[in-house]
């Protein structure tokens, strides 16, 4: 581990930022020094955001979505159409399908996709909670919105085939978005265009 100023506790902060996603040693840095000069309630702020993210946040008891109590914001509102189900792979989607403000439902978040070679199998995802979601039955359609991915069609495909003979629509999201690519990715225009041109599957 690499010194900085001979503080040790310094270049531990340093190796910390560093495991951050786009974030190079140089960036590292800068942002170690600029929270050295912050004062002490700035820095501290952060401090407690990050630790309020792991202990207060959970995973939605109804679709898996963070929430901050027993439901997310979405199941506990009451306008929401909950004979729709939007199936996701990820919370970062339903913040990217909730910006098209396009769906009226309510999400299920898969926690991933399948793919064998890293050992992902579908009982690693949340699959059995939403075909179980989906039997309770109100439910009216259920829109595959996983990545256009081989990995979110091939889960796609599976929850399909679990879901066949329910009596539930599934439609998957249209192939407006770039086959490879990830629904985080995608602008809101291309994303409003898959939603509303998803098609029976
Ligand atoms: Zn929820």
């Amino acid at each position: 581990m690499a010194e900085f100023g001979g503080s040790a506790i310094l270049a531990r902060l340093i190796e910390q930022l560093r495991k951050l996603p786009g974030i190079g040693p140089r960036s590292a840095e800068r942002i170690a020094f600029h929270l050295l000069k912050l004062d002490r309630d700035e820095a501290l702020a952060l401090a407690d955001a990050i630790r309020a993210v792991k202990e207060d946040l959970r995973a939605c008891r109804e679709c898996f979505n963070l929430a901050e109590n027993e439901l997310c914001h979405i199941c506990s509102d009451h306008r929401r159409d909950r004979s729709q189900i939007v199936v996701v792979e990820q919370p970062k989607d339903v913040l990217s399908l909730e910006a098209t403000g396009l769906v009226s439902g309510v999400y299920h978040v898969l926690m991933g996709h399948i793919a064998p070679l890293e050992g992902v199998g579908p009982e690693d995802l949340t699959i059995a909670a939403l075909i179980e979601r989906a039997r309770r039955g109100g439910v009216r359609e259920v829109v595959l919105a996983t990545n256009p991915t081989a990995e979110g069609d091939a889960t796609a495909l599976h929850i399909a085939n679990l879901l066949a003979g329910t009596g539930v629509t599934v439609t998957r999201l249209a192939r407006g978005l770039a086959p490879g690519s990830h629904l985080e990715y995608a602008n809101r225009a291309m994303l409003e265009e898959a939603f509303r041109g998803r098609q029976h599957l």
